[in-house]
């Protein structure tokens, strides 16, 4: 029989040509970025199918997002010509996972409807386990537990295969309460995320009858991003490839970043090991990115030591080389891209026009997403956030608010729902019930509702006293918010009117940002994160200091509520083209035109984590991850970095990233932030590293920060250029002169007429005479 045609070879080059072609035993296909390996594995799906090697259902094919899988899906239907039907085993390993065990639940005492438990449902089983056993929740969280216990989960270990040198971790009761958690999840027919590996590892070991079946049923199994799987997804491949032999993985050492979460990059280099005889594919064109790009890129993962070593070439047109830009702080970050994003969209700087669908911003930590999605709502420029919620929509986030709505409006029942028992005060399902009647009975909200209970001891046991305390604290904070206001600090709050007679009046009761700070303190809520000491909890506790830095340019509470619920009603995807903001991790694998790199800052990039670790592994994993970040491009790569950040309520200076001194510097051209400090920084500048050329073009090139570093000296603080994230309080720094020519984000161009402590009074050109705080002011005669 004649072949049939197979257009789809012809758009391979040789080397991946050879991998799709090699249907039978085992393949390795490592390689740099944007090489096609996904490509590859795609086209090799196809080839299966086409050749009918395998029948759609018979093809094992992991990834690891479900972005991930239905794009590979969507292409191997493209690539055929034809929707692609009965692929029940293409997905990421928890999906096809969830399916066998649904299967086979019996084997490991479940019932096949099991359900499958979330953060929240596995930490709160846990607390009632540690309860129980008398253990002191506040010296071993059960939330330290809870990673612990996921990390024996990654690597496959049951509770009697947890090895003698972890029997010391939670205070040597770790194994133990892991055995009782199990037993607990099996009398509750549930699972968590890990068990889902794990039962099935499990399964396959202990029933080989079990596994000899799917070992004849998948005849080609085929794994993307091979070098981020952890012990248990290894175990259960390698189990189900004994069978045909015929596994195809590919990876590329040089992108492994889930490390921290029970990733082994070792399990490429056992590959060859564990499947004797395995064709070993490179492939060394990239057809994704600018040689400027890959060249960057290379720069900056050749830092990391025992790496395998890939050659990568293109054939692309040198095109633009990857821009550096520094700002003062993140918020002039956020703008900025704002306005190149634009620019790009109508086409200036001698590029094309591109759409927003072709654009991405990429940062290292979530929190660093707020300022964007504040910045694009302002200008109507539309986004989305990919894996994971958006700021407004994270659960700490939700519930800070819920506390701002019952504080602005008492009415906001739901609000108080969400709260009222969040942190824990004794007010289970029962007490929050007799709320809900006794409101309901006098025709009032909740928070009536509950005043009235507690009146007529409707409510016992220590749930009383602490609802009594909530509800002072709601007709405090409330009482607060109506007081008379000073002028916050910050956007448009930062002018104090000139006739001041808001200071006049009376002693000024706290500005709303102070309340928020209040609020969530007093209500326990912040001590609540506080004392979580699980890996999540610093990150929670970032993203509330976010949360209270954005009140900072509104006017009240109010205004803040009004904007946030505009960001929720902005959710629905109208199917427009929108700008993609997520973080490098979920970023994997996926490729745009433009791609902007914000926050490469000591600190943020390189996470602060990573850098204090005595070894050099965490640096390594983060110098990956930037890898990553820069070959996500194609054409356009933007790295900024700005020199003052709030983090904690306070501005905290930063050096830009030592990752950006790696940067090889012929393929790296520095931008000068436009205007913005007289704009006569950078071109002229001689350039002994890159790092120094984009401090220099900016900011530590005005005269505003020499003035801070000559004053933090003076306070016995070590210069910026060697110290690492230092805390310089800004405000203490208002060393302006009269006559002096300052700038101000939001008025320009002015001179100083008046000096008052750190408020002055400023000329304006065009806004006119102003008082502002001076830590808003730059300075630019120098
Ligand atoms: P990553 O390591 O980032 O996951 P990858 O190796 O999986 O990258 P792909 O995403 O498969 O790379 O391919 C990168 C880009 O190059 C895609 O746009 C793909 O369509 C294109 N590409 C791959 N191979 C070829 C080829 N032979 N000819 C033309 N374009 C190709
Ligand atoms: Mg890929």
């Amino acid at each position: 029989m004649a072949a049939r045609p197979q257009p789809y070879l012809d758009s391979l080059n040789p080397a991946q040509r050879a991998a799709v072609e090699q249907l039978d035993g085992p393949v390795l296909m490592l390689a740099g970025a944007g090489t096609g390996k996904t490509k590859a594995l795609t086209t090799r799906i196809v080839h299966l199918l086409v050749t009918g090697r395998a029948r759609p259902n018979e093809v094992l094919a992991v990834t690891f997002t479900n972005k991930a899988a239905r794009e590979m899906k969507t292409r191997v239907g493209q690539t055929l010509g034809q929707q692609v039907e009965g692929m029940p085993w293409l997905g990421t390993f928890h999906a096809i996972c969830v399916k066998l065990l649904r299967r086979h639940a019996e084997l490991v005492g479940l019932k096949s409807n099991f359900t499958i438990l979330d953060t929240d449902d596995q930490l709160r089983l846990l607390k009632q386990l540690v309860a129980a056993e008398n253990i002191d929740d506040k010296r071993w969280p059960a939330r330290m537990l809870l990673g612990i216990i996921d990390g024996w989960k990654n690597r496959a270990l049951t509770p009697d295969k947890v090895p003698a040198s972890d029997a010391g971790l939670y205070n040597h009761r770790g194994t133990e309460i892991y055995e009782q958690y199990q037993r607990r999840l099996v009398e509750l027919n549930a699972v968590d995320f890990g068990d889902l590996l794990l039962h099935m590892v499990t399964i396959f070991q202990k029933h080989p009858d079990v596994l000899e079946q799917y070992q004849r049923w998948f005849r080609y199994i085929m794994v993307d991003e091979y070098q981020d799987t952890n012990v248990a997804q290894y175990l259960w491949l390698r189990l189900l490839a004994q069978g045909h032999r015929n596994i195809c993985c590919v990876g590329d050492d040089d992108q492994s970043i889930y490390g921290w979460r029970g990733a082994e990059v070792g399990n490429i280099l056992r590959f060859e090991t564990d499947f004797p005889g395995a064709h070993v594919v490179k492939l060394e064109q990239n057809y994704r990115s600018t040689p400027h790009i890959l060249a960057a890129a290379s720069g900056v993962i050749a830092g990391n030591e025992g790496r395998l070593g890939k050659t990568l070439w293109t054939e692309a047109e040198e095109g633009e080389k990857v821009r550096l830009i520094g700002h003062w702080d993140g918020e002039e970050e956020a703008r900025w891209i704002g306005e190149e994003i634009e620019a790009m969209q109508r086409g200036t700087r001698g590029m094309d026009a591109i759409g927003l669908d072709s654009m991405a911003i990429l940062v290292r930590a979530s929190h660093q997403m707020r300022a964007f999605e504040d910045r694009f709502l302002t200008i109507g420029l539309p986004y989305r956030v990919i894996g994971g919620p958006r700021f407004y929509e994270r659960l700490e986030i939700r519930d800070a608010m819920a506390y701002f709505r019952v504080v602005t409006s008492p009415d906001d029942d739901l609000a108080f729902e969400r709260i009222v028992n969040t942190p824990k005060r004794g007010l289970g399902n029962v007490a929050q019930q007799k709320i809900q009647t006794t409101a309901r009975e006098h025709g009032v909200n909740l928070v009536e509702g509950a005043r009235i209970l507690l009146a007529h001891d409707g409510i016992g046991g220590k749930g009383a006293a602490q609802l009594r305390q909530l509800i002072d604290g709601i007709d405090r904070w409330h009482k607060m918010l109506r007081g008379p206001l000073r002028p916050a600090a910050g956007g448009e709050d930062d002018v104090i009117e000139q006739t001041a007679t808001v200071f006049d009046e009376g002693p000024p009761e706290v500005t709303h940002v102070e309340l928020a700070e209040i609020i969530l303190d007093e209500s326990g809520y912040t001590g609540m994160w506080q004392n979580d000491k699980t890996p999540e909890a610093p990150g929670r506790l970032d993203n509330l200091k976010e949360l209270v830095k954005a009140l900072e340019q509104f006017e009240n509470l109010q205004g803040f509520l009004e904007h946030v619920s505009l960001i929720m009603d902005n959710e629905s995807d109208d199917g427009g083209e929108k700008v993609s903001i997520m973080t490098l991790h979920a970023a994997k694998g996926l490729e745009f035109p433009a791609v902007f790199l914000p926050g490469w800052e000591d600190g943020l990039f390189p996470s602060q984590r990573s850098m204090d670790e005595s070894g050099i592994k965490g640096l390594e994993e983060e110098r990956r991850l930037a890898y990553v970040g820069i070959t996500r491009a194609e054409e356009l790569c933007t790295i900024s970095f700005a020199g003052n950040r709030m983090v904690f309520g306070q501005w905290q200076s930063a050096m830009p990233s030592r990752f950006i001194d790696e940067l090889p510097q012929d393929h790296v051209e520095v931008l000068t932030p436009p205007g913005l400090y007289g704009g006569s920084f950078g071109a002229a500048m001689p350039k002994s590293t890159l790092h120094d050329a984009a401090a220099e073009a900016n900011v530590y090139n005005s005269p505003g920060w020499r003035r801070l570093q000559a004053r933090a000296g003076e306070r016995g603080v070590s210069q910026p250029r060697e110290q690492r994230n230092v805390t310089i309080d800004m405000n203490a720094v208002s060393s302006f002169t009269m006559g002096e020519r300052v700038f101000h984000q939001k008025f320009g161009y002015g001179a100083i007429i008046g000096i008052e402590g750190d408020k002055l009074e400023v000329d304006f050109e065009k806004a006119g005479v102003k008082k502002v705080v001076s830590r808003f002011l730059s300075g630019c005669d120098d």
